[in-house]
């Protein structure tokens, strides 16, 4: 028979839009030390809005950045992709057509746009191509900035901003006084990580992760000895949700990340995880 205990806090979870898939990984939950967060969407809100772009070229206008980023990211469901769109259909643009679309992993994306090849890229793939930065790419330690590159060479930038979600601060406290050391995984380029990390004053955080290396991180901590949550909602994120000793997937649970995590939560709100934790914890200490 399920204990009562048991039974009432699932139901409490189901109510929140909380789907426990593997009970001993919840029960365990109460033993979690160290809690990965991915960024964008979990601790941010998610929704880029654009900030500035420009063009670092002489061949190409302020709008053909735009037109251009824009035409490839319809092929994207990034959230960098989203806020570019946005900004594309509220001035009315016409996207050219793009064949050949292919994402360049944890780094950006490309495709054949008017017959060039063209990307956008993060700083880090510039950097690692020797493409050297515009001095006016980052002004704020806000803003995440991606680049175009048409063929090979650097068109202009386009700036966006994500916002810090209101409750992420007191759900990083509540971890804190339970003695969760609560860190980082993104993408994103290491400005905006540190300026995250210290708004809500992480205990680490590790930027400009590509896909793979997510799993390598939630390994590594586990062979410091902690008990590790990670929580995530993109398909990157589903290899590190399942080594995790406890993967909670956030945002609606129909991806692959929902499949391999142990609790889904369909609000993403980390509010709901300090709080689903702790209740595992109030829960198990009752039960023995
Ligand atoms: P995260 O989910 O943490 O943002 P990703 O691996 O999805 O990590 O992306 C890492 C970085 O690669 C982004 O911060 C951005 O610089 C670049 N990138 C990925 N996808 C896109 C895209 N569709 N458009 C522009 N840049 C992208
Ligand atoms: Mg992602």
């Amino acid at each position: 028979a399920v204990p009562l205990v048991v039974a009432i806090s699932t139901a409490i979870s189901a109510k929140n839009g909380l789907l426990i898939r593997n009970r001993t990984a919840f029960e365990n939950s109460r033993k979690i030390t160290a809690m990965v967060f991915d960024k964008t969407g979990t601790l941010t809100q998610g929704e880029f809005g654009v900030t500035r772009y420009e063009s670092a070229s002489n061949e190409f206008s302020r709008e053909d950045i735009l037109m251009f980023a824009g035409a490839i990211e319809q092929n994207s469901e990034h959230p960098i992709a989203t806020g570019i769109l946005a900004k594309v259909k509220k001035l009315n643009f016409q996207l050219p057509k793009t064949a050949n679309f292919q994402a360049i992993s944890g780094k950006g994306i490309e495709a054949s746009v008017a017959g060039r090849n063209t990307k956008v890229v993060s700083p880090g793939f510039l950097i690692e191509n020797d493409i050297s930065i515009p001095e006016n790419a980052f002004n704020s330690s806000s803003e995440t900035v991606v680049f175009l590159l048409i063929d090979e060479k650097l068109a202009g930038f386009i700036a966006l901003a994500d916002e810090i979600r209101p409750e992420s601060k007191e759900a990083i406290e509540t971890f804190r006084r339970n003695g969760i050391k609560v860190m980082m995984a993104t993408g994103d380029n290491t400005t905006v990580a540190e300026a995250v990390s210290k708004q809500l004053g992480l205990e680490g955080f590790y930027a400009e992760v590509l896909p793979h290396q997510k799993v390598e991180i939630i390994k590594e901590l586990q062979r410091r000895k902690e008990y590790v949550a990670m929580t995530g909602d993109g398909i990157n994120d589903a290899p590190a949700l399942a080594q995790a000793d406890v993967g909670i997937a956030v945002g609606s649970g129909t991806d692959i990340a929902a499949e391999t995590a142990d609790i889904i939560l369909v609000n993403s709100n980390p509010k709901d995880i300090a709080n689903l934790i702790l209740f595992g914890k109030a829960t198990y200490s009752k039960m023995i």
